[in-house]
Parts: C-alpha cells; sequence; structure tokens
C-alpha cells in the first residue's frame, strides 16, 4: 500500500499548495475583473474618458513617447513598425492621465 500513501501524500500536497495559492488566483482574478470593467467604462460611447469624464480621441495625430515618431492612427499602438510601442496612458487637456484600457492587471 506503499504506492497508495504516496498518492494521498500527493493529493494533501496539491490541496496545501491550491489552498496556498488560491488566495493570489483570486486578487489576480478580482483586479483582471476590477480592470475590465474600469476599461468598459473609460471606453464607454466609443471614446475614451478621463476621470472627469472628458473625452480623450483614440483616433488623430500623435507622437510616440517611446521612439519620438509622428504618426497618425491609433492614439493606443505607435504607428512605427519598428517600434510598435503600445501607450501605458494618455494625458487628457485638463491634467489628468488615463491608463490605456486595453493594459489589464499590476506588475
Ligand atoms: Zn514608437
Ligand atoms: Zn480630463
Amino acid at each position: 500500500m506503499r504506492a497508495l500513501g504516496g498518492l494521498v501524500l500527493d493529493l494533501l500536497g496539491l490541496a496545501v499548495e491550491v489552498t496556498l495559492r488560491l488566495p493570489g488566483l483570486l486578487w489576480r482574478l478580482a483586479v483582471g475583473a476590477y480592470d475590465f470593467l474600469g476599461a468598459r467604462w473609460a471606453l464607454r460611447g466609443g471614446a475614451l474618458h478621463c476621470p472627469d469624464g472628458h473625452e480623450l480621441p483614440l483616433e488623430g495625430e500623435f507622437e510616440c513617447a517611446a521612439c519620438g515618431y509622428r504618426y497618425r492612427g491609433s492614439a493606443l499602438l505607435c504607428g512605427n513598425v519598428e517600434c510598435r510601442a503600445i501607450t501605458p496612458y494618455l494625458n487628457c487637456a485638463c491634467g489628468l492621465s488615463v491608463r490605456n484600457p486595453y493594459r489589464w492587471g499590476r506588475p
């Protein structure tokens, strides 16, 4: 019955591991859901909104903060094919920043 004992120990170890990791998993799930809902809210009506409710255009002419490339297109993705930087956030004219709604989670 050695094999069975080993199996039980394995299952116990697995149970302990799941129990220890569950809070972290739930936290990540909660953060993910929160960011998802926040992104949906910031993008309401097809435009991005700053915390004060101003609309930020997602299409237009922008300068990439990473490479300095000036382009016409999406505010969230650099138009330089060699860069393709994903914009981490946009600055509203009122001085507040809005995170890129397509970037979820925390580091
Ligand atoms: Zn760039
Ligand atoms: Zn604003």
